[in-house]
């Protein structure tokens, strides 16, 4: 299949050179010529799929003509090894946990999705590939475990001293192998300016095959389709159509539902639940596109000014508000009613929500009183409630168990090289590689 810029200025390209490029030239973002339809067949057979078979024939229909179904199948078994679980807390009320992954977020399904791919993709060329990216925190992680130890590839995570948390320093700067982090004097600023130029630099270019692992990677939104399809069909009430409530930063997993709904998912409607940082539902209300700083928040990992996949949503509705608005509702949330809504459905069901699943609650639970026959309602909890600690553990009562995963890292030791924020440096130790 063929991918296009969402600039329409770039020539279109094989979805395999734009999953390597990760960019178009254009500075616009790669979108897949077509969305594939799935066969009635499919969809009533979904109850019976497992996550990873729904993973492979959803997947398998964009890379057809790029990976042969076995190697297909095998990639998806190594990528997609862990469960996307529905936990219903009523007959109208599911949560789709996405935080099962090596990393605890749903990252870990773009992340590994996206590496194992790459490393098909290269997997006859004689120079390894070298990807650089740059993190403020967790990407940095489902990054780098979605890359260790795949063959052919080399990772390195900049990441700003002391800027991001212990936990999530340890998950990235303790793994070895092919991931190198380096700690840069400097923020997250610097880390990304230090990224720029070494994909523009041309001795690098010369002596490496440079890459970048980011959020806008098409080979990490389609897997972010898959566990909506299997969502649907675990939905406690399934006589009514599904309303999906997605906590939103730069919009990539809401993006991926809206994917799987044009292939045929019937999805009522979808909420674009932000926090402080409304760009998006703003947008839905006034139909003006208004980036700004972002704000911090709680839930940080939302904490995102321009949302850089909106370009694809306004591609995928040919800029037409009345359209997406259809499809869509938002709304946000303030970090105390974020706290509330926490200790409500601990207090009420003993379940344990994270800051980013609670704002995802508070829009869904808004637009099922608002639209009380609109269907049954499903919200994402995109990460692992023990990732927030500081945040929940004065919520509850009950101390929070930390998983087995993120306990193991506290322990290893940290293996980062420290470097200034200046850009020589860094190609000297790369150069030196
Ligand atoms: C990245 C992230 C989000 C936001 O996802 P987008 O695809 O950027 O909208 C939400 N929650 C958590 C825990 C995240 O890590």
């Amino acid at each position: 299949m063929q991918a296009y810029s969402t600039n329409h200025t770039s020539p279109r390209v094989s979805l395999k050179e734009a999953v390597l490029q990760g960019m178009p030239p254009d500075g616009g973002l790669y979108m897949p010529e077509r969305i594939p339809d799935l066969p009635p067949a499919f969809f009533e057979a979904l109850e019976e799929y497992s996550l990873q078979e729904i993973a492979f024939r959803v997947g398998h229909s964009f890379f057809k003509a790029e990976v042969p179904e076995n190697d297909f199948r095998d990639l998806i078994e190594q990528a997609i090894n862990f469960e996307a679980p529905v936990v219903s807390l009523g007959e109208e009320l599911s949560i789709l946990e996405l935080f099962h992954g090596p990393t605890l977020a749903f990252k870990d399904f773009g992340a590994r999705f996206m590496a194992r791919l790459m490393s098909y993709f290269i997997r006859n060329d004689e120079r390894e590939l070298t990807i650089l990216v740059a993190t403020s925190g967790d990407t940095g992680s489902a990054v780098a475990h979605g890359f260790l130890g795949v063959p052919g590839i080399r990772v390195y995570i900049l990441y700003p001293r002391g800027k991001v948390s212990t936990i999530q320093e340890k998950q990235f700067t303790t793994l070895g192998r092919n991931i190198t982090a380096l700690e840069v004097d400097g923020n997250f600023d610097d880390c990304q300016r230090l990224v720029k130029a070494a994909f523009t630099d041309p001795d690098l270019n010369q002596a490496m095959a440079l890459t970048s692992a980011n959020s806008i990677n098409i080979a990490r939104l389609i897997p972010q389709s898959f566990y909506y399809f299997s969502a649907c069909a675990r939905v406690r009430n399934r006589k009514k159509p599904v309303v999906i409530s997605v906590p939103s930063g730069n919009y990539g997993n809401l993006t991926g539902g809206l994917i799987a709904r044009r292939m045929g998912l019937p999805v009522a409607r979808f909420i674009a639940a932000s926090n402080a940082n409304d760009i998006v539902p703003a947008y839905l209300a006034s139909g003006d596109f208004a980036p700004r700083d972002s704000v911090a928040t709680i839930s940080n990992a939302m904490d995102v000014g321009n949302p850089s996949n909106f370009a694809r949503m306004l591609d995928m509705y040919r800029h037409d508000l009345s359209a997406m608005r259809a499809d869509l509702a938002g709304s946000s949330w303030t970090d105390e009613q974020t706290r509330e809504a926490i200790r409500e459905v601990w207090d009420s069901y003993g379940y344990l929500m994270d800051p980013h699943g609670a704002v995802g609650y508070l829009a869904l639970r808004d637009y099922m009183r608002s639209h009380p026959e609109s269907g049954t309602g499903l919200f994402l909890e995109t990460a692992h409630p023990a990732k927030f600690l500081e945040t929940v553990g004065p919520l509850v009562e009950e101390s929070v168990k930390i998983p087995d995963r993120l306990e193991s890292a506290l322990h290893k030791e940290k293996l980062s090289v420290p470097l200034s924020s200046g850009f020589d440096e860094l190609k000297s130790y790369l150069l030196a590689r």
